[in-house]
């Protein structure tokens, strides 16, 4: 499968071996001018009042020890001061993240509003976002968020026994009831808010299940799924960035393949134009030739998504806060010589650059991109480093999607909507139904996998497979779902 916008030019560049280790430096020579800058600030660094049992910044508090992990309201005025020198554009995304954020308290947030107002140039507005645990919401907190137009990120697994594995609270004790009800007074209040959730060993056998649960209970209408993936050293313990095993909570890289499928084909017959599911909106885009997919994973290059801890510290990227990936502290250098200068530059280019031949001719890297450089800790089969550990999973899926892509590509470039995509599949659906309406228990399977009904399409509830029918896309993309995107590029996992 080959994109039409696929430039084979850029398959010949020699890969190199990832990670590119990297100092503190001293040079902001500017080798990159980006308009706009995602930040995601940690006002409370890692300290959280959960203790979910795959939270990969638990032990971030251990870069800082000793310290009180609370922004100072000086740093938080250098910091708003910074981000607006930072941006060329008139919109700034101002986005927290933790740890858990409100940890810090209201009045922080009204200064930041305060601030936002005293240093913003003329025509200049502001998009505040908060990636919340849900647990600590209150009916001020919700007053407050809807009254300043806040787009709140808030993480839910799925149903209670799924959400409750491991969302914890620090005495082990589930926090389904707690996010529920912060759920439901930000609906109360009509605050915008999206859902996280992160796709794990246990949730990613249950798509349908999260997706509905999602869709009609949480009411949501913007999903992410994010999925675990704990790097640890080969006798099991956490090794961050430098283990190249996953540890058991996280996501099979078929299973995760396997819960993106279903999604899709749960979305693609029931809910195109009425739910947005982040890595389908991103895909789409891909398939559009669109360039920037929304999502930092599924673009070529990155870097510019930078995470900010609670004492001035500026990292690559949230995924990255490790002493080799400091870039230096707003402090003492402006966020904007920060992230034009070289090191930050490399640090995106190298998403591209360190591809092994592998990815370099894989059909649907065109989407996929190598995803997260994070995650890149396998050996492809030809022996090279820097394979995705989740590469299985999004090459099945990427397959999959192909045809209702190009057939929700086809009809947006007929000017019709997308969701026209549900009655084609639908109708090619019909003479297959039939045939499994008609088929007995013990007949071979309609879809021609050789297998008999009752261990084939007659067993379990499994996804119907797309039918072999070309057809015809507005995509999925809309105003909404551009808002959330870019507010979102930067909240990823709480
Ligand atoms: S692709 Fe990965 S490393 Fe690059 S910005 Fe996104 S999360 Fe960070
Ligand atoms: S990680 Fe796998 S699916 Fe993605 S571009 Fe590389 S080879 Fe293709």
């Amino acid at each position: 499968m080959t994109h039409p916008s696929d430039d084979p030019a850029q398959a010949t560049s020699t890969p190199l071996p990832n990670p590119v280790v990297r100092g503190r430096s001293e040079n902001y020579e500017r080798a990159w001018s980006p308009e706009a800058v995602h930040v995601l600030a940690k006002p409370t660094g890692a300290i959280c009042n959960l203790a979910c049992s795959y939270c990969f910044f638990l032990d971030k508090e251990e870069l800082y020890e000793g310290d009180r992990f609370r922004m100072s309201d000086d740093l938080a005025e250098t910091y708003i001061r910074s981000l607006i020198e930072a941006h060329r554009t008139p919109q700034v995304t101002v986005a927290w993240q933790g740890g858990e954020p409100t940890l810090m308290g209201l009045d922080f947030y009204r200064r930041v509003i305060d601030l936002e107002n005293r240093y913003a140039r003329p025509g200049m507005t502001f998009l505040n976002t908060l990636q919340t645990n849900g647990t600590l919401l209150t009916d001020e907190w919700c007053e407050f968020f809807a009254e300043r137009d806040f787009l709140i990120g808030i993480s839910i697994d799925g149903p209670r026994e799924i959400h409750d594995a491991y969302r914890v609270n620090k005495r082990g004790e589930g926090t389904f009831d707690k996010v529920m009800r912060g759920l439901r007074l930000l609906q109360k209040h009509g605050v915008e808010y999206n859902v996280l959730t992160t796709v794990n060993r246990l949730n990613g056998d249950h798509p349908i299940e999260v997706y509905r649960f999602l869709r009609d209970e949480a009411r949501t209408d913007w999903m992410q799924f994010i999925p675990v993936v704990e790097r640890v050293d080969a006798q099991g313990n956490p090794a961050d960035l430098r283990g190249n095993v996953a540890s058991e909570r996280s996501v099979g890289s078929e299973q995760f393949g396997r819960f993106l499928t279903a999604v899709f084909d749960e979305w693609v017959r029931h809910d195109v134009g009425d739910v947005f599911v982040q890595t389908i909106e991103a895909a789409a885009r891909n398939w559009a030739g669109m360039g920037q997919s929304g999502m930092c994973v599924f673009n070529e290059t990155c870097g510019s998504g930078l995470a900010l801890e609670h004492n001035g510290d500026l990292y690559s990227c949230d995924h990255f806060v490790d002493p080799e990936f400091l870039v230096g502290n707003i402090a003492q250098t402006p966020l904007r010589d920060l992230v034009a200068g070289r090191q930050q530059h490399d640090f995106g280019r190298d998403k591209l650059t360190s591809l092994p031949r592998y990815c370099l001719d894989c059909d649907v890297r065109f989407a996929c991109h190598g995803e997260c450089p994070k995650n890149r800790f396998l050996t492809t089969p030809d022996g090279d480093p820097g394979l995705n550990y989740l590469c299985a999973g999004f090459k099945d899926f990427f397959h999959h999607i192909d045809r209702p892509m190009r057939i929700m590509i086809d009809l947006m470039r007929r000017g019709r909507p997308a969701s026209d995509v549900m009655e084609i599949l639908v109708a090619a659906d019909r003479p297959f139904q039939s045939k499994l309406r008609a088929a007995g228990r013990n007949d071979a399977c309609p879809c021609g996998s050789g297998l008999k009904m009752k261990r084939c399409h007659g067993a379990a509830p499994t996804p119907t497979p797309l039918p072999d029918q070309p057809g015809a896309p507005r995509p999925p993309v809309t105003e909404r779902g551009r808002r959330a995107a870019e507010a979102n590029a930067a909240m990823r996992q709480t």
